[in-house]
């Protein structure tokens, strides 16, 4: 098979890139190891950012999102038993919306399978070849075990934090940024009506508790838990119990629900720099991981490729380069603003196992100051929202297409 760019991954990244490059009349081809099913159910982010949500519509892929998914005009902290609104819109003009990252999926594999391009799902064996050359080439094994193999330009690595094209790079190249956060979210997804119409952040003295949710029927819950914590030790009584502490104050009650699905996430931060290596290009989870208190992971992900599409759009269309050199450059700009944001927030909102009277003061003015300021609440609201895309070059080059 001979395409234009091998796309490794059929997450948000690699979906969005395939559907950004078919718009520019660029052919691909996707390569995903699990079953479109498996990938069409996998419950994960949530929260879309105000220009995550325009470059879908910009798109045409917005259409279900707009009739199912739920506007929201601002967030609440909570702590000291009282809330603290955070009014998004009224703080920025924008706002942000509750569509599952799995709804997300569904509309753009519909959307790549409407183009009659090529999404291959369940191979396996995937390696990647003469990266540095202007030829490099992909391998892998069919569903059927059949051998294939992909000529292409270029490869994009969007598959994800445990993918193979991060571990293609030599080692030595990569320079890898980590930090490990000191506990984990237990989290929840339960068969109940959301318990207020919007997010509630709980900063409580016995951990951290987030109200969220994926449709007016469907609940999503999260505990600040260790870890190293043991889902056996959470029984749904025990969950309900402590969401319950965590998130009282007078007048609010906690709807209650059978559990859908149960999981411990951890918690980290991670970078590696350059997202290039010769002709691959790393986007999304391959590249970065943010602790999801920001609700930033996803929506970097949509970020990157929309960057990467309009670089290879221009190399396609006048053999431009500078682009696709300034890709890693330009995307790491805005992933280290979601990654400070991400560290800020989950600080401010977190007890930390091991806190210190001291530290303990400054979280608590921390969040005293964005409850009380505006000034402080709209730098909140305007990274929460999400930041504007950079790049006059590549604005709206796929509009109107
Ligand atoms: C519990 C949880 C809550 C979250 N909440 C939010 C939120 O509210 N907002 C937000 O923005 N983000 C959130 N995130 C983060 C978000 O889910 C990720 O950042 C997002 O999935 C990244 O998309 P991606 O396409 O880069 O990677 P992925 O979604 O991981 O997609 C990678 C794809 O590659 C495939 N793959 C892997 N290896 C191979 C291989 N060798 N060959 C072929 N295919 C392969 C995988 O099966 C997968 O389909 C959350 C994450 C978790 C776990």
């Amino acid at each position: 098979m001979r395409t234009r760019v091998a796309i490794i991954g059929a997450g948000p990244a690699g979906l969005m890139l395939a559907h950004l490059l078919h718009l520019a009349g660029i052919d691909s081809v996707v390569l995903e190891d699990r079953s479109r099913e498996y990938i069409e159910r996998r419950v994960r982010a949530g929260v879309l950012e105000h220009p995550t949500v325009e470059l879908l519509r910009e798109c045409g892929v917005a259409d279900r999102l707009d009739r199912e998914g739920m506007v929201h005009h601002g967030v609440v902290l909570r702590f000291d038993g009282a809330d603290h609104r955070v009014g998004l819109t009224d703080l920025t003009g924008r706002s942000i919306t509750v569509y599952g990252q799995q709804e997300v999926v569904k509309d753009l594999v519909a959307a790549r399978l409407a183009t009659g391009r090529p999404i291959l799902f369940e191979v396996a064996d995937v390696a990647l070849h003469d990266l540095e050359t202007d030829a490099p080439s992909v391998t892998f094994r069919h569903a059927d075990g059949s051998p294939g193999r992909i000529d292409c330009d270029f490869v994009a690595g969007c598959d994800g934090y445990h993918g193979v094209s991060r571990p293609s790079v030599p080692e030595g190249v990569l320079r890898v940024y980590e930090h490990t956060y000191p506990y984990a979210w237990l989290g929840v997804l339960a068969r109940a009506a959301p318990s207020h119409p919007e997010l509630i952040y709980s900063a409580h003295e016995r951990g951290f508790a987030l109200h969220s949710m994926r449709s007016p029927e469907v609940t999503r819950l999260y505990l600040q838990v260790a870890p190293d914590e043991p889902l056996a030790d959470w029984p749904e009584r025990r969950i309900w119990d402590e969401l319950g502490r965590r998130l009282a104050v007078d007048g609010f009650t906690l709807n209650e629900g059978p559990l859908i699905e149960t999981s411990v996430a951890a918690m980290r931060s991670f970078v590696v720099e350059p997202m290039r290596h010769g002709r691959l290009f790393l986007a999304g989870d391959a590249a970065h991981i943010v602790p999801a208190t920001g609700a930033k992971g996803m929506n970097l992900a949509i970020a990157d490729v929309r960057r990467l599409a309009a670089a290879i759009a221009a190399y396609a269309a006048d053999g431009r380069t500078d682009l696709l050199d300034g890709y890693s450059d330009a995307c790491l700009r805005r992933v280290w603003r979601a990654q400070h944001f991400s560290w800020w927030m989950t600080s401010m909102v977190h007890l930390p196992p091991d806190a210190d009277p001291f530290s303990e003061r400054l979280r608590r003015a921390q969040l005293h100051y964005v409850a009380a300021s505006p000034a402080a609440a709209r730098s909140l609201a305007e990274n929460y929202v999400g930041l504007p895309f950079e790049g006059a070059d590549e604005q709206g080059w796929y509009e109107g297409r």
